[in-house]
């Protein structure tokens, strides 16, 4: 089956987006229908380019894996995904309208997706020097679909985009104003795709204009970060020029004081190297536990009574607390807190311990909801005369999808 056979019927209802999120070693995939939001295969290859790459995936109702080849990479994957997977997915796979990338870092160039062309793969590959470990593996990813599907369009959807309506005051650090002028040194912030998602469910919850509401979204994953949203638009959010600014994160240790890094380097002689991995690798949930990064582990090893996971989440909640009231500053009114990503999405005790250190703002927990909004589930977790607080899983992939779907198909 060739790439021709996935062009765009247009006959057919029901169109498909396929999105890659392309990592260094890593590359996840999921072909959905940007209007449902249904996928029909979605799975990821890892170990990318090393010497036992794996491939799994799903389709409704299967599971598969396969080894791939040693030293097998990203266009790999992608000619496995346009000669067997996708064809064993038809006809769902059939009304391809774009492929949408997951791009980490726009800089100041891109304020929302765009279909890709020359001029935007130069940009992306400008931001580089602002993401080194992420923007050069999504080129990989772009690099390859547009090999591998010549006619399809192709749109970047960026992780910072949502976060280009901060102020001024909010994204500029408080360092010589060279070096932002002439290095775009700066705040950026991350994770946008989700926080909009996220934020664009709980106005329809509300049923409220997103553009009347102020929210204050917390995506709890493995990485981590708050954004404030007032009237609809970022004001300020807790990731920086990279994604280990904010909150404590499972191997990276968000806010430190930066006196600490000339610190490790002077008087304990560190290289840049080990800081570096120090900071994203050893630290955060993992480095306080001496346990794990995982959140779910950490919750039972600390009923256990092991006092590493106990401190671990203790900081990880007062540090979330702490920039959630922060957030009321830019926002005065808060008419929601919205909890997401893996954490916020299943972890009763983070919500609970979080709601609990913010009942000055009004938040009380209503127990039963807090303990039944898990695994998929969403609505409200907070009492009826309380402050609003909800539970939104969230979905990048749907984010991505629609973009792509609503570039290259206006008014669809
Ligand atoms: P990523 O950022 O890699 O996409 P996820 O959004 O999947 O990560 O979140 C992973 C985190 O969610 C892990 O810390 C994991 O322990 C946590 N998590 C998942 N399920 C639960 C649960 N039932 N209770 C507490 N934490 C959970």
């Amino acid at each position: 089956m060739g790439e021709s056979d996935y062009l765009a019927d247009p006959m057919a209802d029901s169109s498909r987006v396929l999105v890659l999120n392309s990592g260094s070693s890593s590359l996840k995939f999921a072909l959905l229908d940007p209007h449902s939001g249904e996928q029909y295969l979605s799975g990821i290859g890892e170990a990318l380019g090393g010497p036992e790459p794996l491939l799994t995936w799903k389709s409704p109702g299967q599971k598969h894996s396969r080894q791939l080849d040693s030293g097998a990479a990203h266009g790999v994957v992608i000619d496995l995904l346009v000669r067997d997977l996708l064809a064993g997915s038809q006809p769902a796979a059939g009304n391809l309208i774009a492929v949408g990338h997951r791009v980490v870092h726009g800089g100041e160039q891109f304020a929302h997706s765009v279909v890709i062309d020359q001029k935007v793969i130069d940009a992306i590959a400008e931001c580089a020097a602002l993401a080194p470990l992420h923007n050069p593996p999504g080129l990989l990813g772009i690099h390859a679909a547009i090999n591998a599907f010549p006619e399809i369009p192709q749109v970047a959807v960026f992780d910072t985009a949502f976060h280009q309506t901060l102020p001024r005051h909010a994204y500029l650090y408080a360092l010589p104003y060279a070096l932002y002028r002439d290095q775009r040194i700066r705040r950026y912030g991350m994770h946008g795709s989700s926080h909009r998602f996220v934020c664009e469910r709980a106005a329809e919850l509300l049923r409220k204009p997103l553009r009347e509401l102020n929210i204050i979204s917390a995506h709890l994953g493995n990485g981590a970060s708050v954004t404030a949203v007032r009237n609809g638009q970022s004001v300020d959010t807790s990731m920086g020029l990279t994604p280990m600014e904010g909150l404590v994160m499972g191997t990276r240790c968000g806010d430190i004081d930066p006196g600490l890094l000339l610190h490790l380097g002077d008087a304990l002689g560190f290289s840049l190297e080990k800081i570096s991995s120090l900071l994203n690798r050893e630290s955060g949930l993992l480095g306080i536990s001496q346990l794990s990064n995982d959140c779910r582990e950490l919750e039972s090893a600390a009923a256990d009574g092991h006092e590493g996971a106990k401190l671990a989440l203790e900081i990880f909640c007062y540090r979330l607390a702490k920039y959630i009231a922060a957030y009321t500053v830019p926002l005065q009114r808060v008419d929601a807190v919205v909890f997401t990503g893996g954490i916020g999405e299943n972890s009763i005790f983070v919500r609970e311990q979080v709601l609990h250190q913010l009942r000055h703002l009004g938040f009380h927990v209503d127990a039963k909801h807090n303990e039944s909004i898990r695994f998929g589930a969403e609505g409200r977790i907070t009492a009826a005369d309380s402050a609003v607080a909800l539970v939104i899983p969230t979905n990048e992939e749907w984010v991505i999808a629609r973009d792509a779907a609503a570039l290259v198909r206006p008014g669809e």
